[in-house]
């Protein structure tokens, strides 16, 4: 591994060397037959993982972008939108939908919790919504959102489903073609970036729209965008030699071995691995009474937001850390200063999670707390073996 660092935030997270291999290849024309084999490739890997029966767009940018292209290709100006936000990034939809005028209705959820489906059910009652945005894991607050629930309301009442996906995708099943609960009860648009569950550097956004999607765009006549504009880049998802805007040849290398390596895991073994690593990491921290803000019914796999325990002064915590290799991320808003977010996706190990809750003890120490490293470690242990992981 040539990482120094332990990169445990919520993205971007450990890049593993083959992925380094790619990125660092020797930059090609992007009309270069050669590049345009693996772009062809990344398009055709990202098809198949998420299932769909639509197009999948891969852009320069980082997720938010790839947030962007979702709405302004789907909700025209003055459409309603209602965005089911379990924090931060779920808020973020809010400024998106402005800036392009689409009219926001919004259900918001106490930090750590899910929303109330019975709000979301009265909202999709009396109201009639192009579409609804729901943030599959929310990275400020390590909460999931149950898709198995939303996703059939959101369709029944006839809105186009929007999963933003960008700590989730690859880590959280997100099948195109699943319906949820009977017919036309699947997802229409995920969207994600290269550089958290998938574990590529970030630098590309990827956005995938089924059928019904791509029927949303078609019935604009035009949108209030050049580069994000859908069909300005189907031409080139058809035809990766064809050009529009040039894509990002190295980062579009490494993204498509950071996709053979998802691959290559496999789907399944990928969701049950994180579904571990949550509980397991959760499990560990709390032997040092760190208690994580969400539910365990709530929390994601990819990311946990956890309260320190009484006493400790998060920067000195963090920095201690740090000095060891061990990268955490503060908390958001309010939770600023009283708790701290680790990320345990992608291309992370259990190797490198066991490193983490030593390094976390032992900072903790330092800081002149008590820490039962030994105990945290077996707990971290037993949980990820007990799902036969290694
Ligand atoms: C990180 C993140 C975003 C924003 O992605 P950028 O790549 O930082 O633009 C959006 N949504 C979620 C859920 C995220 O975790």
């Amino acid at each position: 591994m040539r990482n120094e660092d332990l990169l445990l935030i919520p993205g971007p997270t450990p890049v593993v060397d083959s992925i380094y291999d790619a990125l660092g290849e020797e930059t090609r024309a992007h009309t270069d037959p050669r590049f345009v084999s693996r772009f062809k490739k990344a398009i055709e890997r990202t098809k198949r993982i998420l299932n769909t029966d639509g197009e999948v767009f891969i852009v320069a940018g980082s997720g938010t972008l790839a947030m962007e292209m979702a709405l302004v290709n789907t909700i025209a100006p003055g459409e309603k939108l209602l965005i089911i936000s379990h924090g931060y990034f779920g808020d973020r939809f809010i400024k998106l939908g402005q800036a392009f005028g689409i009219h926001i209705d919004l259900l918001q959820a106490e930090w750590g919790k899910q929303v109330d489906l019975k709000h979301v059910k009265e909202h999709l009652e009396k109201n009639q919504y192009k579409a609804v945005t729901v943030t599959h894991a929310d990275t400020s607050t390590g909460v999931q959102a149950s898709l198995g629930e939303l996703i059939p309301l959101i369709k029944q009442h006839g809105a186009l489903a929007i999963v933003d996906g960008v700590c989730a995708t690859t880590a959280m099943p997100e099948d195109m073609q699943h319906n949820y609960a009977g017919p036309d009860t699947a997802i229409d648009i995920v969207l994600t970036g290269s550089q958290k569950a998938i574990g590529v550097p970030p630098g590309v956004g990827i956005v995938a729209f089924s059928q019904a999607a791509l029927k949303a765009r078609n019935e604009m006549k035009s949108v209030s965008a050049y580069y994000c504009d859908i069909h300005n880049w189907i031409p080139v998802m058809h035809d990766p030699s064809k050009y529009f805007a040039t894509p990002p040849v190295n980062m579009i290398c490494a993204l498509e071995e950071g996709l053979r390596i998802v691959e290559e895991e496999g789907l399944k073994e990928r969701y049950e691995r994180h579904k571990a690593y949550g509980r397991a990491v959760r499990s560990a921290l709390r032997v040092y009474g760190m208690v994580p803000l969400a539910e365990e019914k709530d929390a994601a796999p990819t990311l946990s937001c956890i309260y320190y325990p009484e006493g400790v002064d998060d920067a000195a915590f963090r920095a201690e850390l740090a000095k060891e290799g061990v990268i955490l991320s503060g908390a958001l808003a309010h939770l600023a200063g009283k708790a701290f977010r680790i990320g345990h996706m992608g291309n992370t190990t259990p190797d490198m999670l066991e490193t983490a809750i030593r390094k976390i003890g032992e900072a903790l120490q330092k800081c002149g707390h008590e820490a039962a490293v030994e105990e945290a470690v077996s707990a971290l242990q037993e949980t990820l073996g007990s799902l036969s992981i290694n």
